[in-house]
């Protein structure tokens, strides 16, 4: 068997169609445009590029975009300031303060002090408690791009067994929830999993959030069954070229899967095209729309 390949890189551009028809709807309905503040402290280069382009991505499908660039000895004072401050603002609907934080602020904090009706990223306990008991709440953008893609292939996902591997609270975690709420039967592994193979060779639906270039192999996968590679790792070559791969070994698993997606291409840029939608859901949950 060859897998299909899911196309995130054509499913993100889709979204961020409809994303932009829906912005102009809510525009004309409510006189009001939707905004998102990011904001960055430091100078990490991994994470300018990132805000350089969820801020780019925004204004193409018509919202708002507010960029704080903080310097690198911001005091955890000042920022929590700042997050207030934003909370407060009625022209902001999203607020997302990106991560990794210096060493000097409690990120926990930081997060906690977000409103939860703007945390379009979906990391507050309140979200948190809200996705795992069922009502409407902004959800972590890398999992919930995994399950568009997931039902957009496979359509109804009821009773199919799920593997999600890694536990983290940005992707494993929230992956498992969303899959619970679709009714599949979730095991989620991790670092301690016995016998991790035969775990994920029972599973029609495969999401590995791991961390580790190329770990889940060929002879790991069911016949037929989807697989979502969450994985982003820079390997060097033998020839000293770097490299992106996933967790997962593209070239054996997509013999045995019925679907796949490629790093790069995959789940990447379906968590900006989701962090857009998250923020039209901000705007609507607000205004009770
Ligand atoms: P994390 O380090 O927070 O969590 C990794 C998880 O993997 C842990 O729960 C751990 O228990 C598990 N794990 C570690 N070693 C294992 C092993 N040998 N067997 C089974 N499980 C093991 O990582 P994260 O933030 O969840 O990210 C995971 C991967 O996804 C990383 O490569 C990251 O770069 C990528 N990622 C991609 C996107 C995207 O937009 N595509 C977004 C977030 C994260």
């Amino acid at each position: 068997m060859t897998a299909e390949i899911i196309d995130g890189k054509a499913f993100a551009a889709r979204l961020r169609a409809t994303i932009a028809t829906d912005v102009a709807a809510l525009k004309a309905k409510t006189g009001h445009t939707p905004g998102l503040a990011v904001v960055l402290v430091g100078e990490n280069p991994a994470s300018q590029v990132y805000v350089r382009n969820k801020a780019a991505q925004t204004q193409e499908v018509g919202m708002n975009s507010y960029e704080h660039k903080l310097p690198e000895d911001t005091s955890q004072e000042t920022l929590l300031a700042l997050v207030q401050q934003l909370n407060q603002d009625p022209t902001v609907d999203g607020i997302l303060v990106q991560l990794p934080l210096p060493a000097h602020i409690d990120s926990s904090l930081v997060l906690l002090t977000i409103d939860p009706d703007k945390d379009v990223d979906g990391f507050h306990a309140t979200n948190v408690g809200r996705l795992w008991t069922g009502e409407r709440a902004l959800v972590p953008c890398t999992p919930t791009g995994c399950l568009l893609m997931l039902k957009d292939y496979l359509g109804k996902l009821d009773g199919k067994e799920a593997v999600v591997i890694g536990r983290s609270n940005i992707v494993g975690k929230p992956m498992a929830a969303l899959l619970l709420a679709e009714s599949c039967t979730v095991t989620i592994a991790h670092s301690k999993t016995h016998d991790l193979a035969a775990v994920t060779r029972r599973a029609d639906i495969v999401v590995a959030a791991v961390g580790r270039p190329e770990m889940v192999r060929g002879d790991w996968i069911k016949p037929g069954a989807t697989v979502i590679d969450v994985g982003i790792n820079r390997i060097t070559l033998d020839t000293g070229k770097a490299r992106l791969v996933g967790d997962v070994n593209y070239a054996e698993c997509a013999e045995v899967a019925g679907a796949i997606t490629p790093v790069p291409g995959g789940v990447g840029p379906m968590t900006i095209a989701c962090l857009l939608l998250n923020t039209v859901t901000a705007f609507q949950m607000r205004r009770s729309i």
